[in-house]
C-alpha cells in the first residue's frame, strides 16, 4: 500500500492540463486531492472523475480568496503550486500591466498559497511543496520575458525555501517541464500561426524541436515526477529544479 494514503494534496489549477494529471496520479496513491482554480464548474467536473477529490474556487491573485479556500480545505500535507499563465510579446510592446498580470499569478499566487499551508505543515511535521516551474525558469527566451522572469523567480523561491525549512520535515522542489501538450501550448501554437502564417503542423514542429526527443511532453510525465517528490521516501530531495524536457537542459 502507498505510504501516501490519507494525505491531503491541494493542486492549484487542478482542473486542467498538468494540474489535472497530477490530481489523477496522486489519487492513485490514495491521496485526497483538492482542486483549486477560478472556474468552479470545470473544477467540479474534473473532481467528479476522481476517487477522492473536492473542488474549491480560488483566485490565487486574491488574498481573501486564497484565505477562504485554504480555510475551507483544512490542513494540507502536499501543495502543488501549478496555477500559471503565459503570454508572448516583444519586450518593446510589453506593458507594465502585462508584466504584473503574469507575476501576480505565477509568483505572487505561489507565495500566497505557500504561506497558507506552511503553519499547518510545520505543526504536522510533514510537508511537500512542489512548484511547477518550467525550463523557462532555467534559461532565457525571446518574446517571453515576463514568463521567463516569473519562472526564474519560482526556481529562486524554491531554492531559498528549501534552505529555510531544511531543519524541518518539509521539502520544497520545482519541476521544470519543456513544452507540454496542454492549453498553454495550444495557445502558443495559435499565436505562432497568427503571427507567422505557419500551418498548425509547422507551428507544432517548431515547439517540438525544442525537445531533443522531438516531441511534446505529456502531462502524465510531469505528474509522475510530482508523485515521486510527494513520497516520504523522497525526504532528502529538496531545493531541486528537475527538468522534464527530453534533455533540453
Ligand atoms: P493550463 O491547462 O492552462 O493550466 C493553467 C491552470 O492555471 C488552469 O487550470 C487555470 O485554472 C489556473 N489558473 C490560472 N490563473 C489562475 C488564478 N488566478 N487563480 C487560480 N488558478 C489559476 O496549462 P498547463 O500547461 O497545465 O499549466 C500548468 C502549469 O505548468 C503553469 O504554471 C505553466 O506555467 C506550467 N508549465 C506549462 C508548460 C506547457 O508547455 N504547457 C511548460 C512548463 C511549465 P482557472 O482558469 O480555473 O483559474
Amino acid at each position: 500500500m502507498s505510504d501516501l494514503v490519507g494525505k491531503r494534496a491541494v493542486i492549484t489549477g487542478g482542473g486542467t492540463g498538468i494540474g489535472l494529471a497530477c490530481a489523477r496520479r496522486l489519487t492513485e496513491e490514495g491521496i485526497e486531492t483538492v482542486l483549486m482554480g477560478r472556474n468552479l464548474d470545470r473544477l467540479e467536473a474534473a473532481a467528479s472523475t476522481l476517487a477522492n477529490a473536492r473542488a474549491i474556487g480560488c483566485d490565487v491573485t486574491d488574498d481573501q480568496s486564497v484565505d477562504r479556500a485554504f480555510e475551507a480545505c483544512g490542513p494540507v500535507d502536499i501543495l502543488v503550486n501549478n496555477a500559471g499563465i503565459a503570454a508572448a510579446s516583444a519586450f518593446t510592446r510589453t506593458s507594465m500591466d502585462d508584466w504584473r498580470r503574469i507575476q501576480a499569478v505565477n509568483v505572487e499566487g505561489l507565495v500566497r498559497c505557500t504561506q497558507a499551508v506552511l503553519g499547518p505543515m510545520l505543526k504536522a511535521h510533514y510537508g511537500r511543496i512542489i512548484n511547477i516551474a518550467s525550463i523557462a525558469g532555467l534559461r532565457g527566451g525571446a518574446y517571453v520575458a515576463p514568463y521567463v522572469a516569473s519562472k526564474h523567480a519560482v526556481v529562486g523561491l524554491t531554492k531559498s525555501l528549501s534552505l529555510e525549512f531544511a531543519q524541518t520535515s518539509l521539502t520544497v522542489n520545482a519541476v521544470c517541464p519543456g513544452f507540454v501538450e496542454t492549453q498553454i501550448v495550444e495557445d502558443a501554437i495559435a499565436n505562432i500561426m497568427a503571427k507567422t502564417g505557419r500551418t498548425r503542423d509547422q507551428a507544432l514542429a517548431e515547439l517540438a524541436k525544442e525537445n531533443p526527443q522531438g516531441r511534446l511532453i505529456q502531462p502524465d510525465e510531469v505528474a509522475e515526477t510530482v508523485a515521486w517528490l510527494c513520497s516520504p521516501r523522497s525526504g532528502s530531495i529538496s531545493g531541486q529544479a528537475i527538468t522534464i524536457s527530453g534533455g533540453a537542459i
